[in-house]
């Protein structure tokens, strides 16, 4: 699982391949955690359920001949799949495009935060789905 400190790091395909751990169910060459993580996916630790770090599209349910990029941008506009689609490296992002997606990251939380369907947690937690949604805001 990512931890709460790591999430500029999820800019990085290696560190989103680190998310990958031993719990990752599947060993389809097609759909392999390289690849996933090459392609934006963060693993969230529960059966095959991968989130793009920059979309926040979730994924799961697999098979051995799914493309991932048909996947990730099917009903979805994702500006790290643009990137990596017009010839950009996941390895070498530009400053330009690591902002957008920094921007487009904060604006889908506050738009979470202010349609009540997330708390405070979600700032640090951009990637923990699991957990109910609409319980009330905690004042500290
Ligand atoms: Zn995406």
């Amino acid at each position: 699982m990512i931890s709460q400190t790591s999430f500029i790091s999820l800019f990085h395909p290696d560190s989103r391949l680190a998310s990958f751990g031993a719990d990752w169910p599947l060993d389809f060459e097609n759909v392999s955690p390289r690849k996933l993580a090459d392609n934006g996916f963060v693993y969230l630790g529960n059966e095959d359920h991968v989130k793009c770090f920059a979309c926040g599209k979730e994924l799961q349910n697999w098979e051995e001949t799914d493309n991932i990029v048909e996947e990730h941008q099917r009903r979805n506009e994702c500006l790290y799949l643009n990137y990596l689609k017009s010839g950009g490296s996941a390895y070498d992002m530009d400053l330009k495009t690591a902002l957008d997606i920094a921007k487009e990251i904060h604006r889908r939380t506050i738009v979470a935060i202010e349609s009540d369907t997330a708390d405070e947690s979600d700032l640090k937690t951009h990637f923990n789905s699991s957990k109910p949604k609409g319980r009330p805001k905690k004042k500290v």
